[in-house]
Parts: C-alpha cells; sequence; structure tokens
C-alpha cells in the first residue's frame, strides 16, 4: 500500500476511535452504500468500518433492523447442510440449474482458502480461482474473501459461496433461509439477494480481470433456499444483470473517501464510548441525504430523519417530491413560495405552487359559500 493510502487507513482507525476494531462492509451494506451514492455520511462511517449500529445505539437513536439469534442460527444450519458431503448436494445444484450440458459432478474439489488477515486470504482465493480455472473440473470455494475498490479504498467481502465451472466460468452462490415455495420466493427478499450477490460478481470481475486468459464471471447467479416448508435445499438461477450495471454505476459515483476526510474538522471521532452530545456533533460534521428509503437500509435511520425533519428538510418527503420541488429544500421555502412572498415566478416549481394554492383557496372559499347557503 502507498503512503497516501497508509495514511487514509490511519485517519480513518482515527475516526473509528482508539482500539475500536474495523468492522468489514458486507455486501448487504455495499448493495445500500450504492443505492443512496449521495450520503457522505454513510459513504465515511461505513468506508471506516464503524459500527452503524453501535454508533445509533449511542446517538440514542437505535436502529430497527438487524437478524434475530434464532434466525442467525437458522441460517447458519441451513448452510451447513447445503454444503455438506464436500458441497456435493451444492454442486449437483449448479450444475442442474446453471450448466446441464457439462459433465456431471462426480467428486467436488473444495479447496483449503485459510490465510492470515483478509490481504491474505484475497490473495488465497485468487489463487484457488486461478488454479480452479484451469483444471477443468468442479470446484467449490468455500466462504472466499474476495476485495473490491470502494470509494478509493478496499472492502473485503465474503460470499457464501463461488463455485468454478469445468469450462472455467465463475458463479456467484447465495444462501438463504427465506423459503422457496414452488419454486418461486418473496420477490423483495430475491432482489436483495440478488443485489448483493451483483456486489460480489463485481467484486469476482475484478479478480478476473488480472487473469489471462479473464475467466468468464457469469452473470446469472444460483440462489440456494429452503424447498417449501422443508429443511431440503432448492434452487434457483438469478439473472443479476441489471443489478450489477446499476450497482457499477453507483459505486463509481461515492465520492473518494479521502476527499470526504480531508472536510472533517480536526479530531472528530465516531467512537460509541463517547458523550452523546459529542457524537451528535461528529456525525452532523458530515452532510447527508436522508430519503424515506434509508429506513430499511441503513443503522442511522431514525437519527437522520429526526435531524433532517427538525431542519424541514423536504427530503423526508421522498425522493420524488425531492425532485419535483427543484431548488427548494425546506418545507418553509415551500410555504413561502406557494403563499407568493417568496421563490423566482418563472422556476416551474414555484409557479405550479402557487397555482396549486389559488385552487386551494378556490376550493376552500366555493367551499365556505356552500356552506353558507344551507
Ligand atoms: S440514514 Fe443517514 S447516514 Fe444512512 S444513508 Fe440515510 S442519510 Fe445517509
Amino acid at each position: 500500500m502507498n503512503k497516501r493510502g497508509t495514511a487514509l487507513r490511519h485517519q480513518l482507525a482515527e475516526l473509528r476511535g482508539p482500539g475500536v476494531p474495523a468492522r468489514t462492509l458486507d455486501a448487504r451494506a455495499l448493495a445500500a452504500l450504492a443505492a443512496n451514492p449521495g450520503c457522505r455520511r454513510r459513504a465515511i462511517l461505513d468506508g471506516a468500518g464503524v459500527d452503524k449500529a453501535a454508533l445509533a445505539d449511542a446517538l440514542g437513536a437505535p436502529s430497527a433492523f438487524g437478524q434475530s439469534q434464532f434466525a442467525f442460527m437458522r441460517g447458519n444450519a441451513f448452510e451447513a447442510r447445503v454444503k455438506a458431503d464436500g458441497g456435493a448436494e451444492l454442486l449437483r445444484l449448479a450444475h442442474r440449474k446453471l450448466d446441464p450440458g457439462a459433465e456431471p459432478p462426480q467428486e467436488a474439489h473444495v479447496p483449503d482458502l485459510t490465510a492470515q488477515g483478509p490481504d491474505g486470504r484475497t490473495a488465497r482465493t485468487a489463487l484457488a480461482l486461478r488454479e480452479a480455472t484451469g483444471a477443468g473440473g468442479w470446484t467449490l470455494l468455500d466462504h472466499p474473501m474476495l476485495a473490491l475498490e470502494v470509494a478509493g479504498s478496499p472492502a473485503f467481502l465474503e460470499p457464501d459461496a463461488v463455485v468454478v465451472h469445468p469450462d472455467g466460468g465463475w458463479t456467484v452462490v447465495e444462501i438463504k433461509s427465506f423459503p422457496m415455495l414452488d419454486g418461486s420466493a418473496d420477490p423483495a427478499k430475491v432482489g436483495a439477494a440478488a443485489r448483493q450477490a451483483a456486489v460480489y460478481v463485481l467484486a469476482l470481475e475484478s479478480v478476473a480481470a488480472r487473469l489471462d486468459p479473464a475467466p468468464r464471471v457469469r452473470h446469472r447467479v444460483l440462489l440456494v433456499c429452503p424447498k417449501d416448508f422443508s429443511n431440503l435445499p432448492t434452487a434457483s438461477a438469478v439473472d443479476v444483470r441489471k443489478q450489477r450495471a446499476v450497482t457499477a454505476r453507483q459505486l463509481t459515483r461515492l465520492t473518494r473517501l479521502q476527499d470526504i476526510a480531508d472536510t472533517l474538522p480536526e479530531g472528530v471521532c465516531f467512537s460509541p464510548e463517547l458523550p452523546p452530545q459529542e457524537l451528535t456533533a461528529a456525525v452532523e460534521a458530515v452532510p447527508a441525504t436522508y430519503a424515506p428509503e434509508c429506513l430499511a437500509a441503513c443503522e442511522l435511520a431514525f437519527h437522520c430523519r429526526t435531524r433532517s425533519r427538525a431542519r424541514g428538510a423536504v427530503t423526508t418527503l421522498g425522493r420524488s417530491v425531492r425532485a419535483e420541488l427543484g431548488g427548494l429544500s425546506t418545507v418553509d421555502d415551500v410555504l413561502a413560495a406557494a403563499r407568493g412572498e417568496a421563490g423566482d415566478p418563472d422556476d416551474p416549481a414555484v409557479a405550479a405552487l402557487r397555482r396549486a394554492a389559488a385552487l386551494r383557496a378556490e376550493a376552500l372559499a366555493s367551499a365556505g359559500r356552500g356552506a353558507a347557503c344551507h
């Protein structure tokens, strides 16, 4: 790592606080980050590996989501079952759903991917992928580690599995514990899984790009779920081309972490150990773009919503309303424009607000006249 990269790592460690370990960015967090690329607050907190759930607790605005212990254990038990027998069942599903023309998997090759630290594991994974690509059989990489550059800093990602096909192609495997009923699952959950898988596909593509010839990273991923209400695995192929394209575009729009870090006041720190007032000031030092969608995607949503409402920001009304209002960014601005007290009358948003206010006044006046006649 160059000097500039090392300095940034130090800076990010200082933002986390002394002795606070970095949380690795998972694909779910990255997919959510890509869904709100304009939020510098989320970018720097995730980039610095800040535990946003702990931060939200310390700010007095705990997040509402997270997996229950029971769901976590059930998910782990299902994944172990899917990968039992050296991944025989998993490879059988990959063969049937994605590559029926290839020779059926007789014996799975499962390389050892253990290594020291995320950099070591990433290098070990890249080596195993390269070896498996030329081997001509089926290989299962169990919890490989991939690196993806996000906002100028590497994020380490750990998919459930990657399968290498006999033709040398690579497939991402997502194992989820929500059920697949009669071959189909809850579309919202499948959509979330597809967005995560798309992040892994992008990370795999960056590994593939370093090989010559570059192996094909398949854009149909394997989603493995329990069949109906049983604990038996079933699978479907999910096309993630669209999610991959959207995520790639959004990730390139993220402001570089260095640029955000450079704008922060001296001594800013997000350690959950700090008193709430100090933490609030630290969080408020980074601009955010709150939208109601944050409620389903970011641990800081309640905090940001309260702040955004207190400022009367129109973003709390949703992105589409925000877009319609053009340059009017607060509810006070909107009301003043509608009353004719402020705003450029040639601005289409201002003109539409005045027309709406006039129509409303007219409707109220005629309702009042109607009531007076009766
Ligand atoms: S909740 Fe706050 S920090 Fe998180 S993405 Fe939304 S605005 Fe950004």
